[in-house]
């Protein structure tokens, strides 16, 4: 069963532009895949981690491409493929700049064709565990009329995705509504470890102007089409594809430190030569590639093929989160977790498109491993929350009681002073 807290997906997943990342071109290996995952993790990656999810990457691309996502390809059926920030292949596979919907259309259909029940607005609040420390379910909260249920399970996966709503240093986020945090809550809360959950990514390319789409993402996929990155003076400050903690460090000193940003309404940002693209590559390569830009500027008057547009960094993705096993275990027996909630897989910062790749090569892990475990599960019977009594003694110890409900399950945006 998939209990979902907003609608089937209303998701980062649904969100995603910029493609995958697969190592399956005869100049390329799931070696030097590897290398470059590890080494723009900063070399904090589970090893283990990194190898399982480089070396399933193939097939996981096969496996899609089976279930019917309409990757770009050439006349001859040959997968498109283009570079990332800091990969040393062309090894990223896109459905135009619409990747992460593709992907999503072609599941939601497979969940529907399967018979997949599927719970909508219904919030998981916090797991439950049976006598001997084992998660064995979870308390879920219909989110419109507030009823609190109980869901008991042989196995549980967190598959909540990351934490751009809780807009870490005030920074504004590219993530969707219900991104705050909540599986490394329900997870801690039961003891499963975090790993380097302090590790948060700004995308380097969130738009700057205008104010609108502030924050919403301006994919890395127009820099590995050729847009470059300009200050005031129009000197191009810096190589388009690091990775993107440098990127985005980058642009802020570029705008801070060296005072060469351009001032908008919202502070500084940077420009992005967008038209650049078109003067590479041909004219219409930016509305055969990436239609969703174009259309997001385009609704706001400004045609990304001829004038640059404005970015600043904006916070995209949870780099750390439960500590898992390379079959998806935590640290709590029968709690399982894939995707962005999951830590490990990308070290302390995460390249473009091996998000979509660990979401489908974990994700598929942690169902293959949870239903096996499920198969030499007895249900359980007694069913304890005296995790939170623990819990809450420890925050008291600590000094840190107070009244703030968490999950958060959703962004408090109404103004208080209003
Ligand atoms: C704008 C954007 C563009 C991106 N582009 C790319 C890209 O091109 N390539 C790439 O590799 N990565 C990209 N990423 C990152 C990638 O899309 C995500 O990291 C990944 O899809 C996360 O998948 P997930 O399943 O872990 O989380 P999600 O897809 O976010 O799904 C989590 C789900 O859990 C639900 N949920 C949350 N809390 C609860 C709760 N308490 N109870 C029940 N349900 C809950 C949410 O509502 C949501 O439906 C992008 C991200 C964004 C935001």
């Amino acid at each position: 069963m998939i209990v979902t807290k907003l609608r089937i997906g209303d998701a980062n997943t649904m969100m995603a532009e910029g493609g995958i990342q697969a190592a399956d071109k005869p100049n390329d290996s799931p070696a030097i895949h590897f290398l470059d995952a590890f080494g723009g993790g900063h070399f904090a990656a589970k090893p283990e981690l990194v190898a399982k999810l480089v070396t399933k990457a193939p097939e996981a691309i096969q496996w899609l491409n089976k279930l019917g996502v309409e990757f770009d390809k050439e006349a001859d059926g040959t997968m498109v493929t283009t570079h990332g920030g800091g990969t040393s292949r062309k090894r990223m596979h896109a459905a135009k700049d619409y990747s992460g919907a593709e992907i999503m259309r072609t599941l939601r259909d497979e969940v529907i064709n399967r018979g997949i029940p599927v719970v909508d607005f219904t919030a998981a609040v916090e797991i439950i565990l049976d006598k001997n420390g084992r998660a064995a379910g979870a308390v879920l909260m219909n989110m419109e009329t507030k009823q609190l249920l109980v869901a008991r399970a042989k196995t549980v996966i967190i598959a909540t995705g990351g934490a751009g709503r809780l807009h870490y240093q005030g920074f504004p986020t590219s993530n969707h509504y219900g991104a705050t945090a909540d599986g490394l809550i329900l997870g801690y809360r039961v003891g499963a470890s975090l790993l380097y959950a302090d590790t948060l990514q700004y995308h380097p390319t969130g738009t700057g102007y205008p104010e609108q789409i502030f924050g919403a993402l301006v994919t890395e996929k127009v820099r590995s089409l050729g847009a470059k990155l300009v200050n005031i003076d129009g000197d191009v400050f810096m190589h388009p594809l690091e990775t993107r903690d440098v990127t985005a460090a980058s642009i802020i000193r570029e705008c801070t430190e060296r005072n060469k940003g351009v001032e908008t309404s919202l502070g500084k940002a940077v420009w992005l030569d967008t038209p650049m693209i078109e003067y590479k590559n041909g004219e219409g390569t930016i509305e055969k590639r990436i239609p969703a830009m174009m259309r997001m500027f385009g609704k706001y008057g400004i045609d990304i093929r001829k004038e640059p547009i404005l970015v600043y960094p904006t916070l995209h993705y949870q780099n750390g989160g439960l500590n898992i096993s390379d079959t998806c275990a935590t640290d709590v027996e029968n709690l399982f977790a894939a995707g962005e909630v999951a830590g490990g897989i990308h070290g302390r910062n995460r390249l473009m498109g091996n998000s979509l790749l660990d979401v489908i090569v974990f994700g598929r892990n942690a169902g293959i491993n949870a239903a096996a475990k499920a198969k030499e599960t007895a249900v359980p019977s007694k069913l304890t929350l005296d995790h939170i009594e623990k819990f809450n003694k420890e925050l008291e110890a600590a000094g840190v009681a107070g009244d703030t409900a968490s999950p958060m399950l959703l962004p408090h945006y109404a103004r208080k002073d209003m």
